[in-house]
């Protein structure tokens, strides 16, 4: 039976209630006045605490996602722009992926790391290679890391990650440092968690692939991520080993959009509901062409369209969470999503493990590669990309920093205190990058949208000593 609160994944993520929404959505996709209540439900209000946004549940956010009516959709459109803008501005979190180990003992058929595949050569990092590529990526620019491995004990097991962290951290190099290293590892213990948060980890990510039982059990056949239970509760136990943000995600292409979407929303009620703080973060990559993957064998594919509207609703229904686009879009694709929700891109990413160390930003190594990258452009461009178009890329990682995660972070971000601080921050690390890595081209486009921007602070103070700040940065000191 469906009980958001309990901690067994058959119940939050219950199958009935799911296809319950379903047919809801379904019979009411065309309800002008329902969509019209629900819209206005999720629009940001003012309240004596700032400006706040209701969210809406996933019954609620899968009606407008049923819903084809153009001039509605247009409408969640304008929200979820609006949204945006109240709680990111035009402020983009950049980070990349680093591949630490591509050896794996699970069968996940739609992923090239599966254990059967022969193809695919087998790497895993040595302190000193991690070191090489943790350079590397200091060298482009990067504060902010994504590591990713796949699942073996043996060969990558927690202890192996634990010091993959402490190298990490340790690296200090010209101006950079990497601030924060979120995790991408399979589902694992509390007490593996609790060492997890004692390395100093950020956000803790795990794709739930597919909320749908019955195909999960299929697409993972064997190894221990065939465990449907352990997996989707999975969160639960990082955050009762103390992580408190965590970042929920769905590979689309492998189920139904919409059976995904229902239960990604159920996934973030629960953990609100028993921890007290939804997911910091919602990935929403879509399945790519890979080595011994053959993506034509998966029917569920969405299109650009569609995949916009699951972002623009995602970003209506949990309105304080992050969301993160990978480079497995296109530019086109990310162009049109970052409006409408995402805050967070990688940028300059290599999916293979060793991808970044001995390689100009033109040459790509493909041997042990996770999937295709279809945005295949340098950091540096997607920088000025970005500027070019009016965000402000930030390489800032404060928040964590000074403490500011799980509830504290959404509780700054709920009374929209989130763009006072974060606006002058981004605009520093921003300086910082251009200082120190940015071509020239970059540089100009930068320095000019940054002397635009500052006078976008609201507070004097603030905006004087930013600009203090941005000076002695761009006369080489402060980092
Ligand atoms: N081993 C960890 C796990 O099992 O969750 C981390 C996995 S992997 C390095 C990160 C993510 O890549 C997976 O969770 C999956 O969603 C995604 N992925 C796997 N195969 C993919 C493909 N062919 N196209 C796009 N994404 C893929």
């Amino acid at each position: 039976m469906y009980d958001v609160r309990s901690m067994n994944a058959d119940d939050f993520i219950n199958d009935e209630e799911i296809l319950a929404t379903l047919e809801y959505a379904e019979q009411n996709k065309h309800n002008r006045e329902l969509i019209e209540q629900i819209l206005e439900k999720a629009k940001p209000k003012k309240t004596g605490r700032g400006v706040e946004c209701a969210g809406l549940s996933h019954r609620e956010a899968s009606v407008l996602l049923a819903c084809d009516i153009p001039e509605m959709t247009e409408k969640m459109y304008e929200l979820a722009k609006e949204i945006k803008q109240a709680f990111y501005g035009n402020r983009i979190v950049m980070f990349a992926p680093l591949y630490l180990s591509n050896y794996c003992v699970n069968k996940c058929v739609y992923c090239p790391y599966h254990i059967q595949n022969k193809e695919i050569p087998r790497k895993k990092l040595s302190q000193e290679e991690l070191r090489q590529e943790v350079i590397a990526l200091q060298d482009l620019g990067h504060k902010r890391l994504a590591i990713e491995s796949g699942e073996d004990p043996v060969n990558n097991p927690i202890e192996y990650i634990l010091e993959c962290i402490n190298t990490i951290y340790s690296i200090k190099h010209k101006n950079g440092a990497i601030r924060r290293v979120n995790v991408n590892i399979a589902a694992t213990t509390v007490e593996n968690y609790r060492k997890l948060k004692e390395a100093g980890i950020g956000t803790y990510i795990l794709f739930q692939e597919t909320y749908h039982k019955e195909s999960y059990e299929v697409l993972h056949p064997a190894g221990p991520k065939h465990n449907y239970a352990y997996h989707t509760e999975a969160m639960d136990r990082a955050m009762e080993g103390g992580i408190d943000d965590v970042g929920l995600g769905v590979l689309f292409g492998l189920d139904k959009y919409r059976y995904e979407f229902a239960g990604l929303l159920m996934h973030a009620e629960h953990l609100e509901a028993v921890h007290g703080v939804g997911p910091h973060t919602v990935s929403v990559p879509r399945l790519r062409g890979a080595s011994d993957i053959d993506p034509n064998v998966f029917d569920n594919g969405i299109d650009d369209d569609t995949f916009a509207k699951i972002v623009a609703c995602i970003r209506i229904a949990v309105p304080y969470t992050g969301m993160i686009i990978s480079t497995r879009e296109s530019e086109a694709c990310r162009e049109k999503v970052l409006e409408l929700g995402v805050s967070q891109i990688s940028g300059g990413s290599r999916t293979s493990v060793g991808g970044y160390a001995g390689y100009t930003p033109d040459e790509r190594p493909h041997d042990t590669e996770q999937f295709d990258v279809s945005d295949q452009r340098s950091l540096d461009e997607v920088v000025k990309w970005l500027m070019d178009q009016g965000h402000i890329p930030s390489f800032c990682t404060a928040c964590y920093r000074e403490g500011r995660t799980g509830d504290r972070f959404m509780a700054l971000c709920k009374v929209g205190q989130i763009q006072n601080c974060c606006h002058p921050n981004a605009l520093m690390t921003l300086q910082e990058y251009l200082a120190d890595y940015a071509s020239p081209e970059t540089r100009a486009v930068g320095e000019a949208l940054i002397a635009r921007e500052i006078q976008n602070v609201p507070d004097e103070k603030r905006r004087q000593r930013a600009i203090e700040y941005l000076d002695e940065i761009k006369n080489g000191g402060k980092r």
